[in-house]
């Protein structure tokens, strides 16, 4: 893939100026001056500061409210009171993604899962500033936004993924976004998950095709949890078809017993899985999808491509440029960023090879915000690993899981591995009800709103 710039991640996250197009701006300098507002047709607004009461302590800004954006802020201000911390997040309203599968097939509404920004931020005492982040200059330590601009002592960039749709063999970006609005991936919080839970609704019966990427993709097991819902969706509503389920995988990647188990005993009719899937392209008019030998034609379908950090990593130039995921380059134990001290990517932005799932950044999040509160102090913290715990429902009405429960180990010479595994492959009601309990204990722990119940 070419290098991405900042008018290339601009357009992508749909704040794309007038300048930047009209203007013809080649380089980062006049690039950063149409975002900050200096150009021929500004921003609205970009050039200011953001309006902000004064910071009492030392200002740390947070670039991100998901699951790991919002834990540390909140437990930043918990370590140390006196700080000042700032969430600038681009969406209104948050969504947390572990549970939607069973919003997808009806099993919850929306408001069960969705919260409030500004509820989150008023119970954890930090501001929240709806505004999308562009850019950032390390070394004046300042923070571009569609909003204007904030200056930091401590920064941490917590924006998750972006999805790699040119892994799959989609280059033209007409296609792309016709991949996106029509056969969503639902793995990123916004209206992706509306938009299938709308499309399953409407489906009739035939073939729906889902899809595992390859590379460390967000929540292992949650692909084939989807397969699982709707083929039980199917099967519940008396649809005709089956769930295809094309893995870019030679196996399930995690938990696989339990899914065999269940895609044969419970589903036998309805899933068919197709292992080690070279994905070579998608031709969404003739809705078909297409390896190097061969091809599956869908009524309907989710697509998710292999998924990259955030493109606004590399717009900030912390990217390392030797991973195909375009991840932060920052020292894994104390997730700073190379060369900078108040610098910090945390979440499916690291580069480690943890599972990018909500409690790993939920307990990571902890951590770090431990960390920069000793950091301000001057005081070092000894690193401890992040804790993945993955439930997955493969039956709904009433809710059964399997689940998965681990920590990590690091070994000079071989790098991060699985420590302490636990595997619950059986399913069964204990564990659906686990499933919700937890998800309800993590959005609270993030949120500091009660659980809805
Ligand atoms: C269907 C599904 C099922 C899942 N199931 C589980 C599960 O059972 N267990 C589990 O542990 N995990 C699960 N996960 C994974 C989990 O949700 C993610 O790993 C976790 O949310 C990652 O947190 P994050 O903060 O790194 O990223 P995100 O939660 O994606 O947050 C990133 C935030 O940054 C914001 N942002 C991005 N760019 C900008 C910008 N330029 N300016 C401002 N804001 C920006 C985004 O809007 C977003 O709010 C599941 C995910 C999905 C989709």
């Amino acid at each position: 893939m070419s290098h991405l710039d900042r008018r290339d991640f601009l357009k992508l996250s749909g704040v794309a100026t007038a300048a930047t197009v009209a203007g013809g701006l080649s380089g980062c300098a006049s690039t950063q001056a149409a975002v900050a507002g200096k150009g021929s047709a500004p921003v609205v607004g970009a050039d200011r500061n953001i309006p902000l009461p004064k910071p009492g302590g030392d200002r740390v800004v947070i670039v991100g409210g998901g699951v790991s954006g919002l834990t540390i802020a909140r437990y930043l201000l918990n370590e140390d009171p006196s700080l000042d911390v700032v969430l600038l997040e681009r969406n209104a309203t948050y969504q947390f993604c572990p549970i939607s599968n069973l919003y997808l097939v009806g099993g919850i509404d929306l408001g069960y899962f969705a919260r409030s920004y500004q509820e989150a931020a008023k119970n954890g005492g930090y501001i929240y500033v709806q505004a999308t982040v562009t850019d950032a200059d390390l070394e004046s330590q300042v923070v571009y936004t569609d909003q204007g601009k904030v200056a930091y002592d401590w920064l941490v960039v917590a924006p998750g993924i972006d999805y790699n749709y040119g892994a799959i063999g989609v280059e033209d970006p007409a296609v792309m976004y016709r991949l996106r609005q029509e056969y969503p991936a639902g793995f990123m919080p916004g209206g992706e998950h509306i938009a299938l839970r709308n499309k399953l609704a409407g489906f009739e019966g035939g073939v729906f095709v889902n899809t595992t990427p390859p590379g460390n993709y967000r929540c292992l097991p949650a692909p084939y949890e989807r397969t699982c819902l709707i083929a039980d969706y199917m099967k519940k509503h008396k649809l005709k078809g089956k769930v295809i389920h094309l893995d870019a995988n030679p196996d399930i990647t995690i938990k696989k017993e339990g899914f065999h188990a269940a895609f044969e005993e419970l589903y036998g009719d309805y899933v068919e899985y197709v292992p080690s899937f070279q994905f070579d392209g998608v031709d969404v008019e003739s809705k078909t999808v297409y390896s190097t030998f061969d091809k599956v034609q869908f009524d309907e379908a989710s697509i998710y491509p292999r998924v990259r950090a955030s493109r606004l990593l590399e717009v900030m130039n912390i990217a390392r440029t030797d991973s195909p995921q375009k991840e932060a380059d920052i020292d894994p134990f104390t997730y700073a960023v190379k060369g900078y001290d108040n610098v910090f990517a945390t979440g499916d932005s690291r580069w480690m090879p943890y599972s990018k799932s909500a409690n790993t950044a939920n307990s990571e999040g902890h951590f770090v915000a431990q960390l920069i509160a000793n950091r301000v102090k001057g005081r070092d913290t000894e690193w401890q690993s992040p804790h993945t715990i993955c439930f997955s429902m493969v039956t709904y009405d009433p809710e059964e899981s399997i689940m998965v429960d681990a920590e990590y180990d690091f070994e000079k010479g071989k790098g991060f591995h699985f420590a302490n595994v636990k595997l619950e492959q059986d399913w069964n009601r204990s564990l659906g009800e686990g499933t919700i309990a937890w998800g309800e204990a993590i959005l609270s722990d993030i949120t500091g709103g009660a659980a809805r119940g």
